[in-house]
């Protein structure tokens, strides 16, 4: 502990020399909470050596805050008493583009002990990425970030009541270059805040709703995915405060409208060779790959408690709107859950899969780490894919769902938090503290929105990841 102290300090007093150099001031060292919002305490610059050797103090209370900012209790955790500390991973130290002065850093949390918090869900992810690793895998993970642009009113930084209206700054069609046109400075300083932060942008194009954009990011390890996607989400939210716009990545920003997905990519390799380009298989799917993806799909009903942790999530995941609903899996497939991506046999792009059902309200740590969980699961016990469903499955009839073993995927959080509670694999993946502060999270979220309407918690959520 002594040795890695001090190597921490001494890192860190050089990253500070450099950031100083480069003219900033603070850095905010965030974590994602059980709720999907990323929290947050900031230091000023000289501050970094310290946080990187004792951490910054924080409530463990934190971790049953539910997305409107009330506390609810599990049976470890809740109550005004103990602290953590966090630790920022001074390897991903970032200056921050789109806010002149700052940098950012995602932090582990350890109790005052220099232990593991259990509830970290950060260290979660890496937990699962390094028992990956230990069985001689390696995951290459990415997320999709979706968004929804409006103006802000003059004088009304802040988003306002439920009843403000949206006020979209384009008007042009879906996919449209219309909307390219109409935010062309808006959305190269989106892509040049990206890029000088270091994050590889594949693609930033107009999506499907009004005002509704997406960026997509290279694949790499897990725990960099998520931290990655939170970085991306703060930069767009950034760079959308410059220019006098707000960024809504909520799951229902209108209903009926389609919503904001936040679509997990998930390749798998064995000594740096994908097992989704085995030559002589099925669409390329080596055993392995093949069961991990059987593992994902099986335990898709409650991983939508993590994937999908608001009752707004709920209002997004409607049948034909390419949000995945049906547990199956497909190729090419945009309205399997699962849909498997082949590419050409040398597409870089190709020979992975992507989990659409996910939204940004879920916390990123926790997908990545509950999906290698089941995937790993699924190999543990052979699982399999069942035949590839072809076609949207919402248009198919009730039956000839039926005849295809085709079943809706949980249509409410109470269903979804019902199957993790008792996912036997997850629960243990999570481990008691994690997995009971999550299921606690998603039940006081459940009241809360018990009695409202549709368009009530679409207007309560729009604004809260
Ligand atoms: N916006 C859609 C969703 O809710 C996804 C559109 C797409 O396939 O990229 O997930
Ligand atoms: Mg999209």
């Amino acid at each position: 502990m002594g040795s890695w102290a001090a190597q921490q300090r001494q890192e860190a007093r050089q990253l500070a020399a450099r950031l100083s150099a480069e003219g900033v001031r603070n850095v905010a060292l965030t974590w994602v909470d059980n709720a999907g919002i990323t929290r947050v305490k900031t230091i000023p610059a000289e501050r970094l050596a310290a946080a990187a050797e004792r951490g910054i103090g924080m409530s463990p209370v934190f971790d049953v805050f539910t997305s409107d900012d009330a506390i609810t209790t599990s049976e470890h955790l809740g109550g005004p008493d103990g602290d953590l500390r966090l630790f920022p991973d001074l390897e991903r130290v970032t200056s921050l583009a789109a806010q002149p002065g700052w940098a950012w850093a995602p932090a582990d949390r350890y109790d005052q002990l220099g232990l593991p918090h259990p509830a970290c869900q950060r260290q979660f992810a890496r937990r699962m990425t390094e028992r990956a690793a230990a069985a001689g895998l390696e995951l290459r993970m990415g997320f999709e970030t979706e968004w929804v642009v409006t103006r802000a009113p003059a004088g009304h930084p802040a988003p306002g009541g439920a009843d403000e209206p949206l006020d979209y700054p384009c008007a042009g069609p879906a996919y449209g270059m219309t909307r390219v046109v109409e935010l062309s400075d808006y959305l190269r300083d989106v892509t040049e805040a990206l890029s000088v932060q270091g994050i590889d942008v594949l693609q930033i194009h107009p999506e499907y709703a009004p005002g509704q954009f997406e960026v997509t990011t290279a694949p790499g390890d897990p725990v960099r995915a998520a931290d990655d996607v939170v970085l991306v989400r703060e930069t767009v939210r950034a760079v959308s405060v410059r220019h006098g716009l707000r960024a809504s990545f909520a799951p229902s920003v209108v209903v009926g409208e389609v919503g904001n997905g936040c679509h997990l990519h998930t390749g798998l390799y064995r000594d740096g060779t994908s097992l989704h380009r085995s030559p002589d298989a099925a669409w390329g799917l080596a055993p392995e790959a093949t069961a991990f993806l059987g593992g994902v799909l099986d335990a898709l009903p409650a991983l939508l408690a993590i994937g999908c942790p608001s009752p707004a999530s709920y209002l997004r995941l409607q049948p034909s709107h390419w949000a995945g609903v049906y547990q199956c899996w497909g190729v090419e497939n945009r309205e399997a859950a699962l849909r498997l991506i082949t590419g050409a046999p040398d597409d870089p792009d190709g020979g992975h899969a992507e989990i659409k059902t996910f939204d940004a309200a879920a916390n990123p740590y926790l997908a990545v780490g509950a999906v290698i969980a089941a995937g790993l699961h699924g190999i543990e016990s052979a699982a399999q894919l069942p035949p590839p469903q072809t076609g949207d499955p919402g248009v198919l009839g009730v039956r000839e769902r039926a005849r295809r073993g085709i079943v809706r995927l949980p249509a409410t959080l109470t269903e979804a938090a019902d199957r993790l509670e008792k996912s036997a694999p997850l629960h243990e993946a999570m481990g008691e503290v994690l997995h009971g502060a999550v299921l606690a999270v998603r039940r006081a979220e459940e009241a809360h929105f018990a009695e409202s309407e549709d368009d009530a918690i679409a207007a309560a959520t729009r604004w809260r990841w």
